[in-house]
């Protein structure tokens, strides 16, 4: 995969890494050179306790907040607008890194996100045990300026936090 990355001529892609305490902490620095090196940008995913597995959470902020002391990245840039990441500048190269953190920082207040799964169910958020059936209301044959206000109608009673912080299902199957 290394190979086919740096021999990818695709610009502004973004690659994706979950930290793990105690499993992963030491490749950051080697991931943000590699990132560099292709020209794309690093990003770091604080982990989040779905399903209650056994790996372990490492702060980002904390490793960011490191990373700048040790004159590694830069400090932190203004984030574009509605980002769930911060963004910083890695000081001895090219690379851009960012850092997504739902837990030391969280950005609840600030999300617009809804997501759509293979099965055809949105969802307002990772945590939301109500899902709105997409692929059910096409099947019923509603038009769609009636899904569409449905659709809106349910985005704006996105809610600003979670109700709570528990999934019954994985990250992967809700697509997060
Ligand atoms: S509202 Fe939900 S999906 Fe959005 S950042 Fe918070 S936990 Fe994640």
């Amino acid at each position: 995969m290394i190979k086919n990355l740096r021999n990818l001529k695709v610009k502004n892609i973004k690659l994706n890494a979950v930290i793990i305490k105690d499993f992963n902490e030491d490749e950051i620095k080697p991931l943000i050179n590699f990132a560099s090196e292709i020209g794309a940008t690093m990003r770091f995913i604080e982990k989040m306790d779905f399903l209650k597995d056994n790996l372990k959470y490492a702060s980002l902020d904390e490793i960011r907040k490191k990373l700048i002391l040790e004159n590694f990245i830069s400090g932190e840039k203004a984030p574009p607008k509605n980002s769930a990441a911060v963004y910083h500048e890695q000081v001895s190269g090219k690379g851009k890194v960012g850092f997504i953190m739902p837990v030391s920082k969280p950005f609840c207040s600030s999300c617009n996100r809804i997501r759509l799964s293979s099965g055809g169910e949105i969802k307002l958020c990772l945590f939301a045990k109500k899902t709105l059936n997409l692929r059910e209301m096409i099947r019923q044959g509603k038009g769609k300026d009636e899904i569409k206000e449905i659709l809106i109608k349910t985005a704006a009673s996105k809610l600003k936090v979670p109700e709570n912080y528990s999934q019954s299902e994985s990250m992967s199957a809700i697509g997060g």
